[in-house]
Formats: C-alpha cells, sequence, structure tokens
C-alpha cells in the first residue's frame, strides 16, 4: 500500500487535536502532520510535538520558498503543512494525519485527491463549544471570541467533507474516529495496484 490522509478539521474547541492523538495510539503506521504556526505557544504544548512556532516573517519566507503544501490564515495567525515530511511519510506507507482548517483541506483535497478521507468534527451545539473553550483555559475571552465566530463559518463548508462527527460523548466519537481511520487505510486509491497483482500471482 502507499499512504494514505486522514484530514480531521472543525471549529477549534471541537476536541480535534484530543480525539486525534487518543486515536493515534491505537492504529498503527500514523503519522501526525507537524504544522507550523505564528500563534503563541499555549501552556502544555510542547514545540515540535504539538506545532512548529515560528514568527509571522520566517513564515512569508517559507510561502516564498514553496516550503508548504497549504497554508491559510486563520483568527489573525498563519498556520502551515510543511510537505517534505508528508511526502516521506507517504512513501513509506503511512496515514498522516492533518489537523487543518476548511481553506487547508480545499487545498489538499486538490493536491492529494482520493487518498484523502476527511471528517469534520463539531460539537452538539455553539454553547457547548463555548464551554469547552472556556473549560480548557487555554485562550483570552477574545481569542474565545474570534473563535467562536469563524466556527458558524467553518460549519458551512461541513459538505465538503466526507464524514461528520458530533463529539458528545468522547468515547463513542473516538470510537467512530478510529472505524473512520480504519476504512480509510484501504482506499483503492492508496493501493498500488501492479506490484499488488504482481506479488498475489507469485504467492
Ligand atoms: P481542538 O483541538 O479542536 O481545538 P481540544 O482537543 O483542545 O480541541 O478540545 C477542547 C477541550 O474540550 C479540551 O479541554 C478537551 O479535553 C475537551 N473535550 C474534548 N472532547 C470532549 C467531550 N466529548 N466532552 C467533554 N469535553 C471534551
Ligand atoms: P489552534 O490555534 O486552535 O491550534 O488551531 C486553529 C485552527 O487552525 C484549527 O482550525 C486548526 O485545524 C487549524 N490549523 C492547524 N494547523 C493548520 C495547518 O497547517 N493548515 C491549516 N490550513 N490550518 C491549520
Amino acid at each position: 500500500m502507499k499512504g494514505s490522509i486522514l484530514v480531521i478539521s472543525g471549529p477549534s474547541g471541537s476536541g480535534k487535536s484530543t480525539l486525534m492523538h487518543e486515536m493515534m495510539k491505537r492504529i498503527d503506521d500514523t503519522y501526525f502532520s507537524i504544522s507550523t504556526t505564528t500563534r503563541e505557544k499555549r501552556e502544555g504544548e510542547i514545540e515540535g510535538k504539538d506545532y512548529l512556532y515560528i514568527s509571522k516573517d520566517e513564515f512569508r519566507q517559507g510561502i516564498e520558498e514553496g516550503n508548504f503544501l497549504e497554508w491559510a490564515r486563520v483568527h489573525d495567525n498563519y498556520y502551515g503543512t510543511s510537505l517534505k515530511p508528508i511526502l516521506k511519510e507517504l512513501n513509506l506507507g503511512k496515514m498522516v494525519v492533518f489537523d487543518i482548517d476548511v481553506q487547508g483541506h480545499k487545498i489538499a483535497k486538490e493536491k492529494f485527491g482520493n487518498i484523502i478521507t476527511s471528517v469534520f468534527l463539531t460539537t452538539p451545539s455553539q454553547q457547548v463549544l463555548k464551554d469547552r473553550l472556556i473549560q480548557r483555559g487555554t485562550d483570552s475571552s477574545e481569542s474565545i471570541e474570534k473563535r467562536l465566530n469563524n466556527a458558524i463559518s467553518e460549519m458551512t463548508r461541513v459538505k465538503e467533507y466526507n464524514y461528520i462527527l458530533i463529539n458528545d460523548y468522547f468515547e463513542k466519537t473516538l470510537e467512530d474516529l478510529i472505524s473512520i481511520a480504519h476504512a480509510s487505510k484501504n482506499r483503492v486509491a492508496s493501493l498500488n495496484t501492479e506490484q499488488f497483482i504482481s506479488s498475489w500471482a507469485n504467492m
């Protein structure tokens, strides 16, 4: 098999990073695409594990040098996916997991087409989203307001995704995400057909 890509998008605070990390512990041969961002590091986040944190000038330079598979401006900061590590992991046959916004998903789809499976994650309501952002305790009230406003416009793009998950009960959502991830690894588009048939015939 060649690699596959699993994209998870959804409003900030919907549970993407918590669910993704739990899902990846339970599935072999996965690789989390570490994005580069210009936003401040949150308490508890680790450089090189959650994000690579750089300045806006460095980010612009990265764009000029063509380092990003995709990039977008979200909540007044820049976020981007580096191309090189993704290609390397896909060549190793890994399932590469992206936590990117709706703009990034559109571009990734244009570039990688049918090896992408996409999931839109959200909460049962906007109020629940607000409660979770407050309870997470990592954002100022101004930043929470920005994230809640952005959530509405992100929700209007849900039709561009293969699956929607409403993250009410964590364990149930995790189970559903794991099922989708397993299925996404078996997409025919990820199959190296010639090699598969040749080894099948010679067994
Ligand atoms: P995102 O990565 O989408 O911004 P997080 O993974 O940081 O979201 O989750 C936001 C907050 O919601 C975290 O404090 C997380 O522990 C909590 N959370 C995630 N899923 C649930 C759930 N199903 N029920 C209650 N709290 C949740
Ligand atoms: P946060 O600041 O809450 O970590 O992320 C804010 C938003 O940026 C989320 O919607 C997240 O999915 C998105 N994001 C994170 N990394 C990338 C990236 O590399 N590219 C794009 N397009 N969006 C990203």
